[in-house]
């Protein structure tokens, strides 16, 4: 088991060592939208959201095969002081909040699923938490989202940027549905 971390050291520009974090944000139960906007504002309550991308409607797809309702998703950048576990257990707690019960089974339908994609340029290897989230770069639903805010952004183990990655896995299954108030939050909001 491996933690590495860049360190983040107060600077005149961001004193007090605040991370980018991007996460993707998905649901295929009960009001998908509702549920999305329900997690970004329990998100606003524990960070600054940034960044918000469209709202996707996605085909399941998952990596045993089984299948279910489509999806809604999205992808947002935060800025957060919390560390990438501390960040992680914020999430789930978020996920709880809106009706997904703590124990489900992997991959199976749910009102909300909120997955740590990126924390700076960390690395994090445990047992509960992996950073870059371990298949975002097959995942045309993860990528398609996350592209609008994060295309620039550099893969730190892959070493390619995400609209790079974007490119190649393609948007089969991802259509853009961007209701007109969706994502009306501080920040850059929609695209
Ligand atoms: P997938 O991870 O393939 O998208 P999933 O989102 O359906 O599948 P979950 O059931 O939501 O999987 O989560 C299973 C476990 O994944 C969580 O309990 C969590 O500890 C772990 N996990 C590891 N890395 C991450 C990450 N980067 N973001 C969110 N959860 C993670
Ligand atoms: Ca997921
Ligand atoms: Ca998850």
């Amino acid at each position: 088991m491996t933690l590495w971390r860049r360190e983040r050291l107060p600077t005149p520009s961001s004193p007090s060592a605040v991370a980018d974090v991007y996460i993707a944000l998905g649901a295929n139960l009960g009001d998908r939208e509702a549920n999305l906007r329900s997690a970004l504002r329990a998100i606003e309550d524990g960070a600054r959201v940034v960044a918000v991308s469209s709202l996707f409607e996605t085909d399941a797809v998952t990596p045993d095969g089984s299948d279910g309702p489509p999806y809604y998703n999205a992808a947002c950048r935060i800025e957060t002081q919390l560390e990438p576990l501390d960040l992680l257990r914020f999430l789930q707690a978020v996920e709880r909040q809106i009706g997904r019960p703590p124990i489900a089974k992997r991959w199976a339908p749910r009102l909300i699923d909120l997955d740590l994609l990126l924390y700076e340029s960390d690395i994090v290897e445990t047992v509960d938490l992996t950073v870059p989230h371990p298949r975002m770069a097959e995942r045309p639903f993860v990528l398609v989202p996350l592209a609008e805010i994060a295309g620039d952004i550099v893969h730190p183990i892959l070493d390619r940027t995400i609209a790079d990655l974007a490119r190649e896995a393609g948007d089969a299954g991802v259509r853009r549905i961007t209701g007109e108030r969706w994502g009306g939050l501080g920040g850059d909001g929609p695209g």
